[in-house]
């Protein structure tokens, strides 16, 4: 069951085949853009067209897998509009029109992502999507824009994390904790980059596609989480407390990431993301699912050394961040009377319980 919040508002229906329209709009400045070659290039097409088409590749075949294949997609359609079509300004709505008109397209049909590249585009972001929507404009070429863009179009809202002050969840209030909307940088509907074995949380996956599934935990028992690329049933689980949602998975963010982030602890850990409460969704903008964030500084436990590339190092200055929890750790949920307790983290798996605190 997907928490209401997160739910997708998508008017594309899933069961209909996903399809790429993506109009490349051409500057007058620069009537070549998309055309030109560089002596090196094999394709009959441009580098700036094959560029386009990569992207559109990678994108697509991530939200295949992270869709457990459950989303099917066409083949794309490329457009490339006359010079002078890529116009200077932020005008989302005009770009859109002049894009449907390029593309032969009264309305956009059902199952249809009208992708607008607007290299002209002022409107200071690197690509626009809206969650449930059938467009995307960007001004950003590269994968990691497009992809993330389209999650907002599958239903998808940010990638966020929460701190709350000297790492105190037990003081879990608006004035403590604060949210950083894009700050689940593992991850692409986060900050994190394409590469090509970029993923999304098990949790953002389960609330969103309902693949995988996510399992009701019961007060006491013992669980076994696997790591979340495995095609392992037992990737990600949650509970209700109070209207809040609790989800539990594995990471091991050494290995997780496309980025190389300093300052990371790099062990395998339980993450725990949050939807709610009130107050939280209040704070959080565009924000899904929020992981749990502290400071190994701010912690009583003494301090301990994590193996990067099989070299024991010590935190840097001001301490680890840590984005999960590790074997041995009790932690209280936050707004609630049950804890965390981690008991083993191994390279792919991990088991945990949840008790009365
Ligand atoms: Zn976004």
């Amino acid at each position: 069951m997907a928490p209401a919040s997160a739910a997708s508002k998508s008017s594309n229906q899933w069961s209909v085949t996903q399809k790429i329209y993506y109009v490349a709009l051409t500057p007058s400045s620069e009537p070549n853009f998309w055309t030109s070659q560089s002596e090196e290039t094999l394709t009959a097409e441009g580098d700036m067209l094959v560029f386009a088409k990569t992207a559109v590749s990678n994108a697509t075949a991530f939200w295949k897998r992270a869709s457990n294949d459950g989303l099917k997609f066409g083949s794309p359609k490329f457009f490339v509009g006359k010079p002078g079509t890529s116009v200077r300004r932020c005008n989302n709505r005009a770009d859109i029109q002049s894009a449907m008109k390029i593309a032969g397209l009264k309305t956009i049909p059902v199952g249809v992502h009208l992708v607008v590249a607007n290299i002209s585009d002022t409107c200071g972001y690197a690509g626009i999507g809206a969650q449930g929507g059938n467009t995307v404009i960007l001004k950003s070429l590269g994968t990691s824009t497009l992809t993330h863009e389209l999650g907002h179009n599958f239903g998808y809202l940010h990638s966020a994390s929460m701190f709350c002050e000297k790492s105190d969840y037990s003081k879990f209030n608006s004035n403590n904790c604060s949210i950083d909307e894009y700050g689940d940088f593992r991850d692409l509907m986060g900050n994190d980059e394409w590469c090509p074995n970029a993923t999304l949380s098990a949790t953002q996956r389960a609330t969103v596609f309902g693949v995988p599934l996510a399992k009701d935990i019961k007060v006491g028992q013992t669980y076994t989480v696997d790591e979340s690329r495995s095609k392992s049933s037992n990737l990600v689980y949650q509970m209700k407390y109070k209207g809040t949602w609790y989800f539990f998975e594995y990471s091991n963010p050494g290995k997780d990431r496309c980025m190389m982030v300093s300052g990371i602890s790099t062990s395998p850990e339980i993450q725990v993301r949050m939807i709610g409460p009130d107050w939280l969704l209040d704070k959080s903008g565009s924000a899904g699912p929020v992981i749990i964030s502290r400071r190994e500084s701010d912690l009583p436990a003494p301090v301990i050394p994590t193996e990067v590339n099989g070299v024991l190092m010590l935190p840097p200055y001001g301490g680890w961040t840590l984005r999960g929890f590790k074997a041995g750790e009790k932690f209280q949920l936050p707004g609630t009377n049950l804890s965390l307790m981690v008991l083993t983290t191994e390279s792919a798996t991990a088991t945990f319980t949840i008790s009365q605190w």
